[in-house]
This record gives structure tokens, C-alpha cells and sequence, in this order.
């Protein structure tokens, strides 16, 4: 048997490309891009996101705000807050980190985002807008994803896709863009029987499951696309992804990296969605 070595998608160069592709269009548009980010309590990978999200505000030459709260700040004054971004013409952008805490409802603050600034992706009117195939802002993982897979130059058109986890966040919308995208896909999840026999069918596969290496590089369709969505931090503190990487990159044609795949694209689709929405606010897109 002849083995071969997966080329691995550069996710950090990739987002770089997209982040330099923003330059011309915010000079063309009256006004910087304005992106606000709401973090509420104190949960350490949240600060993270939200510091990396701001910082590559601030390098894009966007008017940004944080909004940072203590974790006993009332869903009264956090559905205040956004009702206020949503009425400042500056903002372009609301985000909200998730998780927020317990007390707060989740879906109660999606619904209240404007969706013409839900450049997250994660409103109701958004995934029902992909869902038809209409334009609307499509959720930065997923869209990086997309975008990830579109540097393979692999054909998606017939291609058989199988995405594992359907979360609204990740999995859903990806095996939407996916269908879009004319593959035919399959939406694999916690009660698929033989999971193994699925993934040695996926020309395509996407894993965003959350479960260390649980994809076992032996499964793996050869000369397959392989993006792994997942970030699982082990007990040494290393990072891995769904997908158990060294043998399935002895397989697939194409594989991302966990760190360094489809994570750096998440901030940049979202810098690119903060642009689409001041584009749409001053009738250039
Ligand atoms: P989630 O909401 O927990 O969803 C996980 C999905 O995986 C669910 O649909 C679940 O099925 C399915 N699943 C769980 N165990 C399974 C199993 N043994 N076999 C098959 N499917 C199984 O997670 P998420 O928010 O979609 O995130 C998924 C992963 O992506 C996480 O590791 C997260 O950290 C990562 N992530 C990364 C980024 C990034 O920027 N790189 C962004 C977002 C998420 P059921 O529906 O049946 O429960």
C-alpha cells in the first residue's frame, strides 16, 4: 500500500490573505468598520477570544468597543446594552461572547441583536437566510470552513461531504454552506450508527464534535479533504483536534492543523462580516 502525506491548509496564512483582502474595501467606505464586542463574566478563554477579536479591530483601523461585565450582570442591563448598540448608526457590529452565565438566556440575546448587525451569524433570521440561500451574515466558523476548503482547489460540486456534529454554531451551518456548494452531504451526530463507515465514504469530511481525537485516522477516506473543527485541550495542555491527526494525514489529501487550521479563520470571517455589514449600512454591497 502506498501511503501519502496530506498537505496541511495553513489556516494562519489563509486568515492573513483574507485580513489583507479587507484593506481596499473599508478604504472605500465613508467611515471605519465599527464592531462592538460585549463579554460578560470572567470565564478565561472567553477574555482571550475577545482580546484577539478587539486586537485585530484595532489593526484593521475599526472603531471598537468593549463592554466588559462582572458575571452577576443582569440580562435586563445586558439586553439594554444591545438594544443601545443597535440604535448607534457608528456600530456595524454586535457580538456578544458566549458563554454567558447561567442566569442569562442565550437565545434571548441573539434575538435581540439587530440582524443587520449580527455579524456573529448566530440570529434566527441568519440561519434562516442561509438556510434559503439568501444573503445575510453566514456564522465565521462555517464561512471559514468554506473558505478554507476553497484554497484546496478541490471540486465540491457532487463531492460526498460528511460533517460531524450539528450544532447550531458550527455543524448545521456548515452542512448548509456544504449543500449550497452542490455537495451531497451527510450530518453525523451522537446517535449515528457506524460512524467509521460514514467517514470512509466523505470525500469531504468536516469534524466539529468537541472530543479528542475521536476520528481515528484509520477511518479516513484516502485522498479525502479533512478540516478538523475541533480544539480539545489534553490534561498536558497541548491542543488537539477532533480528528486524530498524524495517521489521518497519512491518508487525506488536504488536512488542517489543530492549532492553526480552522481557529485563526473564525476572527478574520468575523472582521470580513463587520466589513459586509458597513458596506450594506452605506449601500456598497
Ligand atoms: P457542541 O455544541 O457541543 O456540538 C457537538 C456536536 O457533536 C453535537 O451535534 C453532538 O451530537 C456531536 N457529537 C458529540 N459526541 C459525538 C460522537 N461521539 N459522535 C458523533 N457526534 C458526536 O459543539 P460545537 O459548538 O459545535 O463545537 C464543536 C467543536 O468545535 C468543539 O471542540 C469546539 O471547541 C470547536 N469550535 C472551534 C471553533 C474554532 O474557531 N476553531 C469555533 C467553534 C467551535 P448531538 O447533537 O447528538 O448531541
Amino acid at each position: 500500500m502506498t501511503t501519502t502525506t496530506a498537505r496541511v491548509i495553513d489556516g494562519k496564512q489563509v486568515a492573513a490573505e483574507v485580513v489583507a483582502s479587507l484593506a481596499a474595501r473599508i478604504a472605500a467606505l465613508p467611515r471605519p468598520p465599527g464592531l462592538a464586542v460585549v463579554l460578560v463574566g470572567d470565564d478565561p478563554a472567553s477574555a482571550v477570544y475577545v482580546r484577539h477579536k478587539t486586537r485585530m479591530a484595532e489593526r484593521l483601523g475599526f472603531a471598537h468597543w468593549q463592554f466588559t461585565h462582572p458575571a452577576d450582570y443582569s440580562e435586563v442591563e445586558l439586553l439594554a446594552e444591545v438594544r443601545r448598540l443597535n440604535a448607534d448608526p457608528t456600530v456595524d457590529g454586535i457580538l456578544v461572547q458566549f458563554p454567558v452565565p447561567k442566569h442569562i438566556d442565550r437565545l434571548k440575546v441573539l434575538d435581540t441583536i439587530d440582524p443587520a448587525k449580527d455579524v456573529d451569524g448566530l440570529h434566527v433570521v441568519s440561519a434562516g437566510l442561509l438556510s434559503q440561500k439568501r444573503p445575510g451574515f453566514v456564522s465565521c466558523t462555517p464561512a471559514g470552513v468554506m473558505e478554507l476548503l476553497a484554497r484546496t482547489g478541490v471540486t465540491l460540486r457532487g463531492a460526498e461531504a460528511l460533517v460531524i456534529g450539528r450544532s447550531d454554531l458550527v455543524g448545521r451551518p456548515v452542512a448548509r454552506l456544504l449543500e449550497h456548494a452542490d455537495c451531497t452531504v451527510t450530518v453525523a451526530h451522537s446517535r449515528t450508527r457506524n460512524l467509521a463507515e460514514h467517514v470512509g465514504r466523505a470525500e469531504i469530511l468536516i469534524a466539529a464534535v468537541g472530543v479528542p481525537e475521536m476520528v481515528k485516522g484509520a477511518w479516513v477516506r484516502p485522498g479525502s479533504v479533512v478540516i478538523d473543527v475541533g480544539v480539545n485541550r489534553q490534561p498536558d495542555g497541548k491542543l488537539v483536534g477532533d480528528v486524530e491527526f498524524g495517521p489521518a494525514a497519512e491518508r487525506a489529501a488536504w488536512i488542517t492543523p489543530v492549532p492553526g487550521g480552522v481557529g485563526p479563520m473564525t476572527i478574520a470571517m468575523l472582521m470580513s462580516n463587520t466589513v459586509l455589514s458597513s458596506e450594506r449600512r452605506f449601500g456598497l454591497a
